[in-house]
């Protein structure tokens, strides 16, 4: 058996996972038939854990319990604008963890971010490995190119706890380039530009057919998505509504969670018509009590025209980009379009207004990031493959020194891995201590900053008062994860920290959820068999069923045939009675009777007729 490495596209509405097979990446359609998977988790009142397709479909009646855009949580502090944001938007309660962290409660059940995604991972594994016929533990796992440190890591712990190994963590549109690149033996300058459900990101990339892929500069905005397109359908539906009827939809939760999908319906439906119906019946009932039904024209150019700015703002992003890279709209010699939102056409008319030529087709924006993914996944196994993958840092890197000005130490797109160092001197005090703040942004002032660690440099000398010469070294390994190493120039003496090591969880926290996943796992395959079982059972009783009418006119004449025919009868009845057990051994009991007499039927048609 070969060993394989999943490649995992582990998106914020959707996810998608790909592997590769005889040289060549493909996507893996779950057993719906499906290519994606919606990034959903529910937990259904009898407990039972949803993930995907199932999980959406209940979303409407259990919006209490289902999460989705989990990612929009990972690795952030629950004091922050981000998370706040969130909040304000989603029915799932979000809550305070033990180390300042988002916790989401679920029923009863309080869960980290990290094992949300872990649900998600899991799937995905699962996904492959029905495909693959065998067990996978090794995945590429991809992130927005703006994650920070602890997002990284956040999403290495959802990993972790889902029982895979995630060997490497790639960016977003490094792995669409890769996918995009893969076998063309082309040098190209090249543009991701991609619209998620959550993000926008764009990135400038290098692609060569040295197997060199770099990454020369990227940005985007983590609050700006197709997300926010369905808002301004749900805004105009709810306005139109509430100048007609007077009543604010927004008020009825499951009213708005109907609008949600009405909306995302109507927005995926513009991409391919120009016009559609907003059709939702009995959507709320007046103060009379009488069923009112919400029912609107919807057209393209009316889309269009409340999206606009939205659009807009992702060409602004582009531009500014541009300007950072000290390139002109020129040198860019295709566009790769990533993320589902970009099938929307203004999307396409504006990107392609905008760099004066049309994005590259044939690469699907849903499938790209994960094919992408598994194909370094393929090249990390492979010692001879000739790929190498150069990464930029999304965010400035530096520490907080004297007076809380932020000190730069690695700049902002700087190819990684990398290690740089800087001498700072800092004011003894008469001390001998001197505390180090790890940050990550790019304000200059540090508490605008994200604190990504602290370490204190102890032992200078205590002599006068005076400056220390301290050296700061920064490494950013091939995962972007970060270490600092500060040395104190005057002793020699040393101290470093891997900045990841500050995970949200703790070691003993990741613990109990593995094996909470790992009992999950085998609840969904018992499931899984309970449900081949029943559908066995099932498929037998109808075929008995229409043999029965049959058998009973041939052999009703005879004594031992009334004998047979009510033993069938009871061995019928009693696997109906049993059909909703939850016992797969008793089904498969009623199994292996059911074969008895359908064989023993099929033996009296067959001799007859
Ligand atoms: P992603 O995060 O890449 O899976 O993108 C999901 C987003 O793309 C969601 O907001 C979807 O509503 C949106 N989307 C998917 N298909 C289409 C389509 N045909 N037209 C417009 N938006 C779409």
């Amino acid at each position: 058996m070969m060993e394989k490495v999943i490649g995992i596209d582990l998106g914020t509405f959707n996810s998608c996972v790909a592997v590769g097979e005889g040289g060549t990446p493909v996507v893996i359609a779950n057993r719906g038939g499906y290519k994606v998977t919606p990034s959903m988790v529910a937990i259904t009142e009898a407990g039972k854990r949803l993930v995907g397709h199932i999980a959406k479909r209940q979303a409407v009646t259990n919006a209490e319990n289902t999460v989705y855009a989990a990612k929009r949580l990972i690795g952030r502090k629950f004091r922050s604008p981000q998370v706040e944001a969130v909040m304000g938007n989603v029915p799932y309660r979000i809550v305070e963890g033990p180390h300042e962290d988002v916790r989401i409660q679920i029923r009863d059940k309080v869960h980290s971010v990290p094992e949300i995604s872990s649900m998600l991972l899991q799937e995905m594994k699962a996904v492959a490995e029905d495909y693959l016929g065998h067990a996978v533990d090794k995945a590429v796992v991809t992130v927005p190119a703006y994650f920070n440190d602890g997002q990284r890591q956040a999403t290495r712990d959802a990993g972790a706890i889902a029982g895979l190994d995630v060997i490497r963590i790639i960016n977003e549109p490094t792995a669409a380039a890769l996918a995009y690149g893969f076998g063309k033996n082309i040098d190209r300058r090249v543009a991701v530009y991609d619209l998620g459900g959550g993000t926008f990101d764009i990135s400038l990339m290098e692609v060569s057919s040295q197997g060199v892929f770099k990454v020369i500069s990227t940005s985007g905005d983590t609050m700006l998505g197709g997300e926010d397109f369905d808002q301004r359908i749900i805004d105009w539906l709810v306005e139109g509504f509430k100048s007609e009827h007077d009543i604010d939809l927004r008020q009825d939760r499951m009213a708005l969670q109907r609008l949600k999908d009405a909306a995302e319906k109507a927005k995926c439906e513009l991409s391919m018509v120009t016009e559609t119906e907003v059709n939702l019946p009995f959507i709320i009932s007046s103060a009379r009590s009488e069923a009112l039904h919400l029912q609107r024209q919807f057209t393209r150019s009316q889309l269009e025209l409340i999206t606009a700015d939205l659009v807009e703002r992702t060409i602004a992003i582009c531009a500014q980009t541009l300007e950072d890279a000290g390139l002109e709209k020129e040198e860019i010699e295709d566009i790769i379009l990533v993320g589902g939102m970009t099938r929307m056409p203004s999307v396409q008319r504006a990107v392609a207004k905008f760099y004066g030529r049309e994005p590259c087709k044939g690469v699907h924006p849903d499938e790209v990031v994960a094919l992408g993914a598994a194909i370094q996944g393929a090249a990390l196994l492979d010692d001879g493959a000739e790929m190498i993958l150069l990464d930029v840092t999304p965010h400035t890197l530096g520490i907080m020194v004297h007076g809380g000005t932020f000190e730069e130490v690695i700049p902002q797109n700087s190819t990684v891995p990398t290690s740089r160092s800087k001498v700072f001197t800092t004011v003894r005090d008469g001390q001998t201590t001197v505390k180090i703040l790890i940050m990550q942004g790019e304000h200059e002032r540090g508490r605008e900053n994200v604190l990504l660690g602290e370490f204190q440099l102890t032992g200078l000398r205590s002599a006068a008062a005076g400056v220390v010469e301290v050296e700061v070294t920064f490494d950013i390994n091939a995962d972007g994860i970060v270490s600092v190493q500060a040395k104190d120039l005057d002793t020699g003496k040393e101290q470093s920290i891997t900045v990841t090591a500050s995970s949200d969880l703790t070691k003993d926290e990741i613990d109990i959820m593995v094996d909470d996943a790992q009992s999950h796992a085998i609840a969904r395959r018992e499931d899984e068999e309970l449900q081949v079982a029943r559908q066995e059972v099932e498929t037998l009783l109808a075929d008995i069923a229409k043999l029965f009418p049959k058998v009973e006119e041939m052999v009703a004449g005879s004594d031992f045939g009334r004998d047979a025919i009510d033993k069938a009868r009871t061995v019928v009845d009693r696997a109906k009675g049993l059909m909703t057990t939850g016992d797969t051994q008793v089904l498969r009991e009623q199994i292996e009777g059911l074969a008895r007499t359908q064989r023993m039927f099929k033996g009296v048609v067959g001799r007859v007729g």
